[in-house]
């Protein structure tokens, strides 16, 4: 008889933990998973998920102003905030039906409630205790808020997808993935949408051109961005709220969205009783193989804090699973992880930036930019234009960046990715024959490098 009741025990069941708990009941490894809020996490509760679903309702808007460029006519539609939010509720209660069938299939038992560590090897949900062989942490992150005066006016993303009514203005505070996205939301479901943020170009990390692109193309559309914006303090004023962004500098609204950022779910929950190190954020820290301090408990995903993305929170549940009860072991490639940010328009990129590709291949890049109008654009009056780059080593043609601002670049820079994975020169960009008339043939058209 085994000493363990159990020998897997996964604590939270969100993109990670549900998929390393899925795996390893699938490869007969006696499997517990807790979940104290709800089946699937982050992302399909508050997070990708909603967040996609309301990015499709707020893009209508522009659909239907494009539309009599095309010869539609049509009385002004009506748009209902809480036939939205049912229409998401539905979906997402759908998906945690299906969640929790694909973990009850495949033999791994689930516990709600909020798991606590007793010691390296004993996990107490509510009453019950168990002994587990081994524990992966999958407890993600949450938002995190600067402590300013007013405070408690402020919402987050959490909030964002539970709110009765739609306001008519709203603040969001930051320039990072979220921040962009709920600008774009709430800009296209009718909100009056100013966006603060405290440095000069959003979406830190991205390519410097692809910063400047996108914000260029909000403010197109009406979104209020402002700058080098610090706010201080926030009071109610009006049923509303003020908030005050240096001397003499306000801005008033309904809504305050603060989007600055998430922090790890490392607290109250035994990580130090279990002997558990946490690096200077509070994140859980993990080598190589996702254990941590305390061999045998590991960490993967939002929690650990290093790419905060769901594809990266599933890849390293395949990875460490594989690893423990497959006897394979197959590490994550943190090089080129694609990624989009669906603002609108959409922003999608893969590989180096150029300013990483310059400095990693000093006088060896040459870069291939292109600014155009799509197709659909020249006849919707709305002006919108599509960016693509791509950045190149000239003295090896390898791939090494590629980026785009415009309709549906999250589902073109995909493909590229692949590309770039797999090793693709210029050479073979500029012989793929293009898929006419699409804007992601730009891609394989692009033959003068921007002179230096
Ligand atoms: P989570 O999904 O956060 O799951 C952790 C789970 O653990 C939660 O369900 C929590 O309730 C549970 N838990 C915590 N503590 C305990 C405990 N003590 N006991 C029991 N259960 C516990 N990523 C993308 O790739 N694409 C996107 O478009 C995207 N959009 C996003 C939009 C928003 C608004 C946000 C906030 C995030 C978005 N992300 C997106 C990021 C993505 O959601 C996360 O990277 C992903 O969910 C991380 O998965 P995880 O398993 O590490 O943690
Ligand atoms: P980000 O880290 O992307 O952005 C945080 C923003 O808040 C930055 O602009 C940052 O500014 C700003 N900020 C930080 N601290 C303060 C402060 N004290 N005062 C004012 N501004 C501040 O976090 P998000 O919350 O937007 O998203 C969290 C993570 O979730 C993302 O990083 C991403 O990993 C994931 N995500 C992924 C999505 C996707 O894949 N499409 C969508 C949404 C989230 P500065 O840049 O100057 O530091």
């Amino acid at each position: 008889m085994s000493e363990y009741d159990v020998d897997l025990f996964v604590i939270g069941a969100g993109s990670g933990g549900v998929r390393a708990a899925r795996m390893a009941a699938g490869l007969g490894a006696r499997v517990v998973i807790a979940e104290q809020q709800y089946l699937g996490g982050t992302c399909v509760n508050v997070g990708c998920v909603p967040k996609k679903l309301f990015v499709y309702a707020s893009h209508f808007q522009e659909d239907f102003a494009a539309a009599p460029g095309f010869g539609w006519s049509f009385q002004p539609p009506r748009f209902d905030w809480s036939q939205l939010l049912a229409q998401k509720n539905r979906e997402i209660d759908r998906l945690q039906t299906v969640y929790q069938g694909l973990l009850e299939n495949s033999g791994a038992n689930i516990i709600i409630g909020q798991a606590r560590l007793l010691d390296a090897h004993t996990v107490a949900v509510g009453e019950r205790q168990f002994r587990a062989e081994r524990i992966l942490v999958a407890t993600g992150g949450r938002p995190w808020l600067p402590d300013i005066p007013g405070k408690e006016f402020i919402s987050t993303s959490d909030d964002m997808f539970a709110l009765q009514h739609l306001p008519e203005r709203i603040l969001i505070v930051g320039g990072g993935y979220i921040a962009v996205e709920f600008a774009g939301i709430m800009h296209g479901l009718g909100v009056k949408t100013t966006l603060s943020y405290r440095g000069d170009k959003l979406l830190r990390g991205f390519d410097q051109d692809i910063r400047e692109f996108v914000a260029q193309e909000m403010l197109k559309k009406g979104i209020d961005i402002h700058f080098n914006s610090d706010i201080t303090r926030i009071e109610t004023q009006d049923g509303g709220y003020l908030a005050h962004a240096g001397p003499g500098q306000t801005i008033a609204a309904d809504l305050v969205l603060y989007a600055t950022g998430r922090v790890a779910n490392t607290e109250a929950f035994g990580l130090k009783t279990a002997g558990v190190e946490l690096d200077e954020q509070g994140a859980i820290k993990v080598d190589a193989y996702y254990q941590t301090s305390q061999p045998s408990i590991y960490a993967l995903g939002d929690v650990t804090n290093r790419v905060n993305l769901t594809p990266v929170a599933t890849a390293e549940a395949m990875a460490l699973v594989n690893r423990l009860y497959a006897n394979q072991w197959t590490p994550v490639d943190y090089d080129n992880i694609p990624t989009a940010v669906f603002s609108q328009p959409n922003v999608g990129t893969v590989g180096l930036t150029e300013a990483e590709a310059g400095r990693r291949y000093p006088n060896d890049i040459d870069v291939y930019k292109s600014v155009f109008t799509p197709m659909k654009h020249t006849l919707s009056g709305l002006g919108e234009k599509t960016l693509m780059k791509m950045l190149v080593q000239r003295s090896s043609d390898r791939v090494l960046g590629m980026h785009m601002v415009g309709a549906d670049a999250g589902e073109i820079i995909q493909g590229m990715a692949v590309a770039i994975r797999a090793g693709a020169t210029k050479a073979v960009f500029d012989s793929t024959i293009g898929i006419h008339p699409t804007a992601a043939e730009e891609f394989v058209s692009m033959r003068k490098s921007v002179p230096e």
